[in-house]
């Protein structure tokens, strides 16, 4: 794989307003490094420690996404530095960055993690709840989170027409909510189909294997 060479064909490829993160887990620094000596600051990552050891090797500049699903007895660990938290999916996990925020004298920006897969998946909210939660009461009291968008996954296919559909889903539920909670990221797209998400209003898209190559596990 030649990193710095994909990090600089994607960016052509995407129209400015839309962020690249470059997903990294399981990668290891000097990988990191290669992506960053190209002009990439901003790596998503989806286990805290990992994120953790890794934050604490790379250049300060670094802007750090949690993209994975985030245990609430971990969020201590990357309260002092994480950037945006992609899969927040309740009040009590939004309660928990808050209060670790507030620790480190921070403000966090957060995103609520939508289900718009087709397929069966257990993780996101559906609109109705992710709704009551951000009309909530508690959610005022928060001062040290920020919600700022949107996230959603979707199905792994490469059935285009479904992919448009899923991506369209969410992206009319931001639209029509934007406004009135003050979001400004839709993070939407992975390798395989980040063409469709832009095509279909995403802000943010999450890049791996596509910069990498595949993970071994
Ligand atoms: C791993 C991961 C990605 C990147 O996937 P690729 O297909 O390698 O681009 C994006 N988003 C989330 C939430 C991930 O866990």
């Amino acid at each position: 794989m030649n990193i710095s060479e994909n990090i600089t064909q994607l960016k052509q490829k995407i129209p400015s307003h839309v962020t690249l993160v470059a997903v990294s887990k399981t990668k290891p620094v000097a990988e990191l490094m290669e992506a960053y000596n190209a002009g990439q600051r901003v790596f998503g990552e989806n286990k805290i420690q990992e994120m953790e050891e890794k934050w604490q090797e790379m250049p300060k500049d670094v802007q750090w996404h949690m993209i994975g699903h985030v245990q609430r007895n971990k969020v201590k660990y990357m309260a002092p530095f994480v950037s945006l938290i992609h899969a927040v999916e309740s009040e009590r996990l939004l309660k928990e960055i808050n209060k670790q925020a507030k620790k480190h004298e921070r403000v966090i920006d957060c995103l609520l993690q939508i289900k718009i897969a087709e397929e069966d998946t257990k993780f996101g909210m559906d609109t109705a709840d992710a709704l009551a939660l951000l009309t909530s009461e508690t959610l005022k009291n928060f001062t040290n989170i920020r919600v700022v968008g949107l996230m959603g996954m979707a199905t792994f296919t490469e059935d285009e027409a479904q992919l448009t559909r899923e991506f369209q889903q969410l992206k009319s539920f931001y639209d029509a909510h934007k406004e009135r909670y003050g979001f400004h990221t839709l993070s939407m797209g992975m390798s395989g189909d980040y063409k469709i998400a832009i095509a279909n209003g995403s802000t943010m898209i999450r890049v791996g294997s596509a910069i990498f190559g595949d993970r071994i596990y």
